[in-house]
């Protein structure tokens, strides 16, 4: 994918590929959570922002958490090729929308994904190197219920439906890069920005280096 500008008189600057970094795990893990800690921490990385058929929940905001859309208007936005990628998830449709993501890399940043193993898939068919899929598991199942309940934003149905979803989710751990349990939101928080950190460092990502190591040894 395309990248950010160059800075070839600061080594810490340098020209470097912009990264998909995905954030999956079963709903309730703390993924959301961890995911606002790293924006706030973090000018170099920036949310991308699903659209979904789903139903709007209480505290959502159309815009920031979602774009809500009905099912003809993503059918539309499928026909027209503006999806990164899409899936179906539960009974509603979730896809990432391909121009905010461009903009985002084209401005030099790095691009954060909360999509599910389905999505993970699809970039990595997409981009390949350029993506770096995180997995984060609940501490146990029981534990998730007790998130999921405590959440109270749901039905017992929808709850339900969630945890055998989970289990699903859960099972794809192995199409992952780096997989953590969240049994401290800050802890799991502190491992996933170290990953970041030491992705954006990769030799194949900071295209800018040969110019740089050519200044450096040339006398
Ligand atoms: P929720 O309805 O709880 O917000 O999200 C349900 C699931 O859909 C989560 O696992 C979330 O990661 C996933 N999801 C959200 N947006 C997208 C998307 O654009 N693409 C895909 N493949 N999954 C998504």
């Amino acid at each position: 994918m395309p990248n950010s500008p160059a800075y070839p008189d600061d080594p810490h600057k340098l020209k470097r590929r912009g990264m998909l970094f995905v954030l999956s795990s079963p709903s309730g893990a703390g993924k959301s959570t961890i995911a606002r800690k790293l924006l706030a921490d973090d000018d170099g990385l920036q949310m991308s922002v699903s659209a979904t058929t789903r139903g709007i929940r209480p505290g959502e905001e159309d815009g920031r958490d979602y774009h809500f859309v009905d099912l003809e208007e993503f059918r539309r936005m499928v026909a027209d090729d503006e999806f990164l990628e899409w899936a179906h998830v539960f009974d509603n449709r979730y896809g990432t929308p391909r121009a905010q993501v461009e903009a985002m890399l084209a401005a030099g940043k790095d691009v954060l994904f909360d999509i599910d193993w389905q999505g993970a898939q699809q970039l990595f068919q997409i981009a390949g190197g350029d993506v770096v899929r995180v997995f984060i598991f609940p501490p146990s199942m029981e534990e998730l219920r007790q998130r999921l309940e405590r959440r109270a934003t749901d039905s017992v149905e929808v709850i339900d439906a969630r945890m055998a979803r989970a289990t699903n989710e859960v099972s794809h751990w192995d199409g992952y890069d780096y997989v953590l349990v969240n049994d401290d939101v800050e802890q799991c928080f502190q491992g996933v920005k170290t990953i970041l950190q030491a992705e954006r460092l990769k030799r194949s990502r900071q295209t800018g280096l040969i110019g740089f190591i050519r200044k450096l040894t040339t006398k």
